[in-house]
């Protein structure tokens, strides 16, 4: 089963138990100017999560691009990206935790036929501090499945994710974590503003036993562990208390809210712990290799970055985005320059972005033809950035060579910037891959020169004014 066939078996699946299947939001959030992108399923739901009635009833489903810019340092591993699908699904105060959790099941196991004995699951511990029970009704309804598949589920508390990777899960089926299983917007459960909606979730993970424990995330493994041995395919989310100004009160509707990565979830069906192996992803791989005559297998990392950047500055062309200095197209630039200064790893140093458009168009041909549709467009507005771009990298890395068997400080950064618009970021990124020097107090350097400069443009624009 590919990818393609995963998300239609969700969406199939979904219009059987009497959801309405909605249309994709844009990746830019229409009336929301507090987010840049399209983060989640249920961003573009939220008025109705909050208590407002949809049209098409309290059952809905869907598949939704998403785009997390905060991810662009993680792609490079094998399930990071920051252009993704998330399969959703939601009860407006219809169904409630078991109806989500035996579906959830039913679809993993039964519809896209998942070994159930590679799957754990994690559940809210509870929390002293507010007097919030521990989430029991999850466990013994994921007990029961497992059971009835005749696949033993030992139940371990461990707390903290600090605590869990110090203990480790010792191979329980059924984790309870605390506040790491609490599901909130913002940062965390005491942040929450008076009136937010709250509640416990439980999460699915598949098992990748081959890979061993990476014991830099800790002492011991644990199914939120991040070493890669367990992957988060997916997570039901039971939205049913409120923010009161002393704690938590019941809310009067509860919700369910189902989000489950597309591509991990693809992942797991072939079996392949690299994402970038499911069929949304290789083809685009397949085609760098064509382009640059480098092998996957010797430049992984470079691969994935370039794949997953430009797959998703396509998709924000798509969606009428055009690179800038600013917000959504400050974004999109950075995806395309990271893309391009990392294909130099790949000795493609020649105009490439626009060759890979069509490949892209082709895999989403069926699900969104408005790639294809619009893929001239995309090609234009992808080939400009590129072609700005490209002299100013040539210049930049020839410069940044020069300064082998040398020391690099914060001025020199400062003014890669200023003479040649060589981003630091990129700066630093050559600097590691050259091996060259990094003087300690770059930083700070670096900082004191960007706010004279900052201070004399003020003193310029004020002297202009008088
Ligand atoms: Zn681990």
């Amino acid at each position: 089963m590919d990818t393609d066939q995963v998300r239609a078996t969700f969406l199939e699946f979904q219009r059987e138990r009497g959801h309405a299947i909605l249309e994709r939001a844009s990746l830019v959030p229409h009336d929301d100017p507090t987010t840049l992108f399209t983060g989640s399923g249920m961003q573009p739901l939220l008025a109705y999560l909050e208590g407002a009635d949809h049209p098409d009833g309290p059952r809905l489903a869907d598949s939704q691009p998403c785009l997390r810019s905060r991810d662009i340092e993680d792609v490079g591993d094998d399930r990071h990206t920051t252009f993704f699908e998330m399969l959703g699904n939601w009860s407006l105060g219809d169904y409630g935790k078991e109806e989500q959790l035996r579906s959830v099941w039913e679809l993993l196991v039964v519809r896209l036929g998942l070994d159930p004995s590679r799957l754990y699951v994690s559940c809210f511990g509870g929390d002293k501090e507010y007097g919030l029970p521990r989430d029991d009704e999850s466990a013994a309804v994921w007990g029961e499945l497992f059971g009835a598949a005749g696949i033993d589920a030992p139940v371990a508390d461990l707390g903290t994710l600090a605590r869990a990777g110090e203990v480790g899960s010792d191979g329980a089926r059924i984790c309870f974590y605390g506040r790491k299983n609490w599901w909130c917007r913002g940062d965390s459960m005491d942040a929450m503003p008076i009136g937010d909606p709250g509640g416990t979730d439980s999460e699915m993970f598949y098992l990748f036993a081959d890979i061993p424990h990476d014991p830099a995330y800790g002492a011991h493994c644990h199914p939120n562990c991040d070493c890669g041995r367990y992957i988060e395919i997916g997570n039901s989310d039971f939205m049913s208390y409120q923010r009161t100004a002393d704690g938590f009160a019941p809310l009067p509707r509860h919700n369910v809210d189902f989000g489950g990565g597309l591509e991990r979830t693809a992942a797991a069906v072939i079996d392949s712990p690299d994402i970038f192996r499911t069929s949304l992803l290789w083809p685009i791989v397949q085609r760098l290799e064509e382009l640059s005559g480098a092998r996957y297998e010797d430049e992984t990392y470079a691969f994935r970055v370039v794949a997953d950047h430009l797959r998703g500055a396509t998709f924000l062309a798509v969606d009428g985005v055009v690179p800038s200095n600013k917000a959504q197209g400050y974004v999109m630039r950075r995806l395309i320059r990271r893309a391009m200064r990392t294909a130099h790893t790949l000795g493609l140093d020649e105009d490439f972005v626009g060759g890979l458009v069509p490949t892209v168009a082709a895999l989403y041909r069926a699900t969104y033809p408005e790639v294809e549709e619009r893929h001239e467009r995309v090609v234009d507005v992808l080939s400009a950035e590129e072609t700005k771009f490209r002299r100013t990298l040539d210049r930049g890395l020839a410069h940044v060579r020069t300064y082998v068997g040398q020391t690099v400080t914060g001025a020199d950064l400062f003014a890669w910037k200023d003479t040649y618009g060589f981003p630091v970021e990129l700066s630093l990124e050559e600097v590691r891959t050259e091996g060259l020097t990094l003087d300690p107090g770059w930083h700070d350097q670096l900082d004191d020169l960007v706010r004279e400069q900052r201070e004399r443009s003020r003193a310029a624009t004020k002297k202009e004014h008088l």
